[in-house]
């Protein structure tokens, strides 16, 4: 046996050098390289063509059906990217691979498809969408946590503590047919402190299906004093419906 070879095969590798894309592993100064820089963009949500409430696909921009007879309990919501490769996978790198090099570049993507509406709003708090506190521990870090912690460093915004909201463990809403979404995120948030009365809050989630979450979240919120409610989502998927 070639006792040695075998020794070379179980020493660590070099170190990568520190920066290089996270899509093709390029060096880059921090990121995401210019070419796929490119690529992610067209991954680039279009506003003109979702309803400026919930964010589904509206030709024209209109008000959809669905918002006009019960309209949700938040403001607006905005959604940055499609949930299509590779910022799905991108996506699936950073919550559950736990690939935290993926956190920067998803906020830039955020950052670089703002909400339109984002300077109006006056937000006063921003809040990562809880996860439960068995959830929590089995991930290691709340991904929506992670992209709220930048956006409020760049836009300067105060997070609000998370001890003040707890979330009861329930199944993942991405095992649910749609009808079960409602009935399995009624009532699972409860607040441990009252809120600044008539605040503006900004909610940050990673990705949005049905939006049941955030309507349940906001209703919360609202009920315990906050004024209006945003919701900024890294992703949602394109699905026409
Ligand atoms: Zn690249
Ligand atoms: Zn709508």
């Amino acid at each position: 046996m070639d006792f040695l070879s075998f020794w070379r095969r179980l020493k660590p590798s070099p170190p990568l050098r520190a920066r290089r894309c996270v899509l093709c592993h390029d060096s880059v100064s921090d990121g995401l390289c210019a070419g796929c820089s490119d690529d992610v963009a067209e991954a680039f949500t279009d506003a003109a063509n979702s309803c400026p409430l919930c964010f589904r696909h509206m030709a024209g921009g209109a008000v959809c059906g669905q918002c006009q007879k019960k309209p949700p309990k938040f403001e607006r919501l905005w959604a940055s990217v499609y949930y299509e490769p590779p910022v799905s996978g991108m996506i699936h790198h950073f919550k559950h691979l736990g690939d935290l090099s993926m956190r920067l570049p998803l906020a830039d993507l955020m950052c670089r498809h703002a909400p339109d509406w984002l300077d109006a709003a006056g937000i006063d708090f921003v809040l990562p969408v809880p996860l439960s506190k068995a959830r929590r521990l089995y991930r290691g870090f709340n991904q929506s946590e992670e992209l709220a912690d930048i956006l409020a460093q760049r836009y300067g915004w105060q997070v609000l503590p998370r001890q003040w909201i707890e979330r009861a463990h329930t199944p993942p809403q991405s095992t649910l047919k749609s009808s079960g979404r409602l009935r399995n995120v009624k009532n699972i948030f409860k607040l441990n402190n009252p809120l600044p009365e008539n605040c503006k809050i900004l909610l940050i989630d990673d990705v949005v299906t049905t939006g049941a979450t955030l309507d349940e979240l906001a209703q919360t919120l609202k009920a315990s004093g906050a004024g209006a409610v945003y919701c900024w989502c890294l992703s949602r998927s394109r699905l026409k419906r």
